[in-house]
């Protein structure tokens, strides 16, 4: 018996131009991979065109997402379109009236590199002055003490003298050098840092601690005087990822950075000599992009995101993107994109690419999308490649990425392999013969993995009104799948719900989460089977979540689902019928499963319930009794 859905109709949405979306390329070596990055970015339109408009207006932005769907490549990309004609160089010089404050100045571009030298050339010039003048002097002395005094010591003593007077002197000279704090000499585009994750001192800047800090070994301050990254930023784009884990402390001098288009150096140690040095302010007038996920934003400085939203523009990136022939021949640009920038992978040719794409549908887990968590795609790109290279190909083909897929497993994935593996020793997930009130329910874990979590039900004369008693965390979801069934059982059952107790509960519900309602048409049956007394089937999984009228409605995860069914050993999964064209399920578990898809409750008791003669006139009285609702609905 083969699955009634066609795993296979993947690949037929909108295909008449084939997965490659009509590339007619032999491999992806024979892509054009543009030049700037902007144009390398595959989706996120509205991102592209807001950082295209906020390099124009100089405008900060504030980017919400997913990891890996390209937030840093956007604010680099943004770096690329700023104008390099303003970059600066920035000069840290010693203050005579106070070392412990250095001042600074700022010249164009590549200037900075030649004040340097040219203070260098200064010193070396007058450093042969004096020792030239030194020698002059020895000699003198020197014969002055053998001619008229005629010592030999003395003259040496002397000399000793003068010659240390002159070398001791002569260091202070060197504290006449600027420091070239920012260099942009040569740079090609305007400046792009990624200060994520940086502590205070990486990031507003910092004044080294002297140990010695006298005797003439001291350095001088200015010279001890390091950049931070909202400095390095001037006239560029400053990117913090999760924002929020930032401390409030630095978040708040971030704030005072952005409004003053300055910040002054100080050391950030408290116990180094370098807290007592703070320099003139130093032009720090960046364009900041802050991106996190949704809950970086809640857990942000309020005047900093308000700062950000009053003065720039706020995006929410994709995650996921219509699978067009024109988003799959970007796609395909990507695999190329990916394999130029790491360099060494060999291309990839026409069916590894496909593959490729069919994991972009995959992993979307939305029917007609293609995922856009691109660093994880690209990730399985650089792992197919590799395999490849390691044996010598030419080109990556479709047998490396299915290599890869293997390897590449998410850590939800491993740990959900391990539990089913686990369950199957104890002997937990129970696979065959037919067991009153107990379903094998599918929950996700993680977001691309799935587990068998199943459901047990028992009903009771209850003493009071009846209650649905159900295992911690989940009672809520319980609650509701029941309250969802019972306009059902009440309309075929003789039994009268509101009497009873039923009790719920999820075998170890623990490591996985129960998302949502996806397990109602579970605990559905589950009742239904304890209040009747009538067995289900246990080589059997379900999901799918119930309206009161009993249709299936769609759930998510049901890739995942299928295959941590096929996995465990059974051999039949129920989904709601409107999650057919989201199955995409790997080869391998095609034939290990059939794939029931049901649009009502009653085809799901159809399929799992045990037990012939009570079955059948369960299924029929279900049938003829929501059939009837549909005609009173209809009717009026
Ligand atoms: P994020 O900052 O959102 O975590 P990145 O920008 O660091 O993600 O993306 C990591 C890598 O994944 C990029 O360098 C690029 O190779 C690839 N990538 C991610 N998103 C995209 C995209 N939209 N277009 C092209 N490549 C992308």
């Amino acid at each position: 018996l083969g699955s009634e859905v066609e795993v296979e109709s993947g690949a037929s949405l909108d295909d008449e131009d084939g997965l490659l979306g009509g590339l007619g390329i032999e491999s992806t070596s024979d892509i054009e991979v543009p030049d700037r990055l902007v144009d390398q970015v595959i989706g996120q339109d509205h991102a592209r065109d807001v950082i295209k408009k906020a390099a124009k207006q100089r405008r900060h932005v504030m980017m919400i997402g997913s990891p890996g769907t390209g937030k840093s490549m956007l604010a680099k990309a943004m770096s690329q379109l700023l104008p390099k004609e303003e970059l600066q160089d920035v000069l840290v010089y010693h203050n005579p009236d106070d070392g412990n404050e250095p001042k600074v100045r700022t010249v164009p571009a590549g200037k900075g590199e030649q004040i340097v030298d040219a203070h260098k050339e200064e010193a070396r010039k007058r450093n042969q002055m004096r020792t030239f003048l030194m020698w002059i002097i020895i000699a003198i002395i020197i014969g002055y003490a053998l001619i008229i005094q005629g010592s030999v010591l003395l003259g040496i003593l002397a000399a000793g003298v003068i010659y240390l007077a002159f070398r001791y002197g002569s260091r202070g000279n060197d504290s006449m050098i600027p420091n070239l704090l920012v260099n942009r000499a040569n740079q090609t585009t305007a400046p792009f840092e990624d200060a994520t994750g940086a502590h205070a001192g990486a990031l507003l800047g910092d004044v080294r601690h002297d140990p010695f800090q006298s005797g003439g070994m001291e350095t001088p301050s200015h010279d001890r005087v390091e950049a931070g990254a909202i400095h390095k930023a001037n006239k560029g784009v400053l990117f913090v990822d999760e924002i929020n884990t930032l401390d409030i402390r630095s978040q708040q001098k971030l704030m005072t950075a952005i409004q003053e288009g300055e910040f002054s150096i100080t050391g950030q140690s408290e116990r180094s000599s370098g807290a007592m040095v703070q320099t003139e302010p130093v032009p720090c007038d960046f364009i900041m992009i802050a991106a996190g996920n949704l809950d970086a934003m809640e857990n942000m400085h309020p005047a900093l995101r308000s700062r950000i939203k009053g003065y720039g523009y706020e995006v929410y990136m994709d995650d996921t993107i219509e699978d067009t022939p024109e988003m799959r021949r970007k796609l395909t640009r990507f695999i190329a994109q990916e394999v130029e920038n790491d360099g060494r992978l060999p291309h990839f040719d026409r069916e590894a690419v496909e593959e490729i794409i069919l994991e972009a549908r995959r992993r979307a887990g939305r029917k007609g999308h293609l995922t856009l968590k691109l660093r994880e795609l690209g990730g399985l790109v650089r792992v197919a490649g590799d395999i490849a290279r390691a044996e010598d190909q030419d080109v990556t083909t479709r047998e490396d990425v299915l290599q890869a897929k293997g390897r590449s497993r998410s850590i939800e994935q491993q740990l959900a392999d391990d539990y089913i593996e686990r369950r199957k020793d104890y002997e937990l997930t129970v696979n065959e013969g037919d067991v009153v009130g107990r379903v094998n329910g599918l929950a996700v874990m993680g977001e691309d993995s799935g587990i068998v979590l199943p459901v047990m039900a028992e009903v009771t004369p209850s003493q009071g009104p009846g209650q649905v008693i159900a295992t911690g965390q989940l009672k809520e979801m319980a609650e509701e799948a029941v309250q969802n069934v019972s306009a059902i059982i009440k309309k075929f059952s003789d039994e009268d719900i509101s009497e009873k107790d039923v009790h719920i509960q999820f075998v170890q519900a623990g490591e996985g989460g129960v998302d949502g309602d996806s397990a109602s048409i579970t605990v559905a049956t589950a009742v239904i089977s304890a209040l009747e007394n009538v067995p289900i089937e246990q080589n059997l999984a379900m999901t799918g979540s119930l309206s009161v009228r009993g249709d299936v409605l769609p759930v998510g995860g049901v890739t995942h689902k299928i295959e941590a069914a096929a996995k465990s050993g059974l051999d039949t999964v129920i989904i709601p019928e409107a999650n057919t064209q989201d199955v995409m399920i790997e080869e391998e578990y095609e034939e290990m499963i059939e794939i029931v898809p049901v649009s009502h409750i009653s085809e799901v008791l159809e399929v799992a319930l045990a037990g012939e003669p009570e079955k059948d006139s369960l299924v029929d009285r279900l049938k003829s009794i929501t059939g009837k609702a549909l005609e009173r609905e209809v009717g009026q």
